[in-house]
Formats: structure tokens, sequence, C-alpha cells
């Protein structure tokens, strides 16, 4: 009999939970909705900042350094101090005070000298860094089919209940031979957060990729597709990238397509396997193939009538 009324009480608890977890639900969505909106809406307003700072870059950041060394504790700077209090990056490491100092100025010297990008910031002041998030989630709503949503909801059963994880990728990348992507995941409440750490993460891993013309029907030499065909794999799902003749564009998935966009890659064929609608893996996969560009050793001969190009093409 104890036993009977055990179940009795189990089944009492779900319906508790499932108000609760409507209203979750209720306001995850309108959060995928409003973070869609207000990225780009931010990402207009860095742009903008970014062309206001960068008509009179040299002066402030010169007055900065001689704040520093200079004049300490004055009065003279409060009024900088008012100006350059949100966009001043203060680095953390050497290769940031060498980019703030100009000492480097393209992202080629760094990735040429064996190093990577150290602080999403160094990305920021070198590159014209554009982001893309990619929709990883999805929710079964009306009419069949699934909402595609930026961010992902995973659920774990706890002796207490349902625990939810959301997770956020982001690909960023130059348009021009440099990609980065990024991955976070966190509770749902940090959602925001999550977009803006996977962003980060992104400009972090950002690479620089080879890119030519290796196809036969076309041979322009010119950095529009891939110089040989490779293959990426995350998980079970296995991605293989094809060069493309001139014209042809982007014959992937629509995510994929993000990815690509990003890298500066404008014609390529793809041919995939395993579970292609874990978009995770797959993009994972997509990104590993174009990592995986830089594998092959070369020969002359070959690199000039592919046209390749590492990184950035003039
Ligand atoms: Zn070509």
């Amino acid at each position: 009999m104890a036993a009977g009324k055990e179940t009795k009480k189990k089944r009492n608890i779900p319906r508790k939970d499932t108000k609760q977890e409507k209203a979750e639900e209720k306001n995850i969505d309108a959060a995928n909705h409003i973070a869609a909106e207000e990225l780009v809406a931010a990402e207009v307003e860095a742009k903008k900042e970014a062309s206001e700072e960068a008509a009179a870059p040299e002066v402030q950041e010169k007055e900065v350094t001689e704040t520093k060394g200079g004049i300490v504790g004055g009065e003279a700077p409060r009024d900088e101090k008012k100006k350059s209090e949100e966009p001043l990056w203060a680095p953390k490491t050497e290769l940031g005070r060498k980019v703030l100092n100009k000492e480097i100025t393209d992202i080629m010297q760094i990735f040429n000298s064996g190093r990577r990008i150290t602080e999403p910031e160094i990305a920021d002041m070198l590159l014209p860094v554009e982001s893309e998030i990619i929709m990883i989630g999805g929710s079964t709503g009306k009419g069949g089919g699934i909402r595609r949503t930026p961010s992902k909801r995973t659920t774990r059963m706890h002796k207490s209940g349902r625990r939810y994880t959301t997770s956020a990728l982001v690909v960023a990348g130059n348009g021009n031979g440099i990609v980065g992507l990024g991955f976070a995941a966190g509770p749902p409440a940090k959602h925001r957060e999550l977009m803006e750490k996977a962003l980060q993460k992104a400009k972090l891993g950002m690479i620089p990729i080879r890119r030519g013309c290796g196809s036969w029907e076309c041979s322009c030499a010119k950095p529009h597709s891939i110089p040989f065909a490779v293959s990426g794999k995350s998980g079970s799902v296995v991605i293989e990238l094809k060069p493309a003749p001139n014209g042809i564009g982007l014959c992937v998935s629509d995510e994929v397509k993000k990815v690509m966009r990003a890298a500066g890659i404008k014609d390529i064929w793809s041919k995939t396997r395993g579970q292609t609608q874990s978009r995770i893996n797959l993009i994972k996969a997509a990104f590993d193939a174009l990592k995986r560009l830089d594998r092959f050793k070369v020969q002359e001969s070959q690199l000039k009538s592919a046209g390749m190009v590492e990184g950035k093409a003039e």
C-alpha cells in the first residue's frame, strides 16, 4: 500500500512542474527574440563607435599613454577619463600591449610568429570583425517543423526536478580568410551573457585559413574557394568540402554558409555524413575541415596553380 501512495505523490509532482516549465519556456522564447534583436542593435552601435574612434584613434591613445607614464593623479585628465571610460581597453597580456601601442598593426604578424590571439580586443583592434549567431536550438511549434532559435536548451533530471542548460554558438570572422568559432553554455537566466561569451570565445579562437582555387573547371588562381578538398569531423558528423568553380556559390546548408561567409569563401561544394541535424556538430565539423586545410604540405607548383592564400588576401 505504501508503494501506491508514493506513486500517487509522484503523479502529483509533475503537474506543478509543467506550469513552471511553460512559464520558463515563454521567458526563454521571448529572450531568444530579444537577444537576436539586441545583438544586431549592439553590433550597429559598436560599429558606430568604432567608426567614431577610427576618426581620431591615435590622438586619444597617445594622451592615454602620456597620462600613464607622466602625470599621475593630476586634475587635468579627468575629462579624458569621462570620455574614454567605456571604450578604453586595458590589455592584460604583452601581446595586447603591443597591439595597443601600434607595435603590431597586422594580424598576420601574430599568426606568422606562431602565436594566437590572447585577448578578444586584439581582434577588434586589428580586424573588421563580423559575427553571426548560429541557430543551434529549436522548438516544435504550430504548422509542423521546427522553429529555429539561437540558443539551445537541454534538460537533465535531478532529484528535485528538471535542471536546464542553455548553449550558444557564434562564428566570427573578417570575411577575408580569418575565422573563429565560440561555444558557451550556462543557466537559462544568463542567456544574454552566454551570447556575449560565445562571441568573445570566437574572437579568441580566430585562425587564418587557406583559400585558393582548386577547381579544375575554373583554375583562375584567385582565392574564391579552397585549394583542395578536405574533410572535417565532430561527433558522428563528417563534412567534406570541395573546391568549386567561380560563380557556383555556397552549396552547403544554411548554417554552414555563415561559417563560409565569415571565412571569405565564395564558392564551395560539400558532402556530409552522420547526424547532420545536430547543428553544433555540423558547424564544428565544418570549422574542423577549414582548420585541416593547414595540415597539408603543398608544392610550389601547386601553390601557384591554385593561387593559394593563407589568411588575409590583399
Ligand atoms: Zn577559380
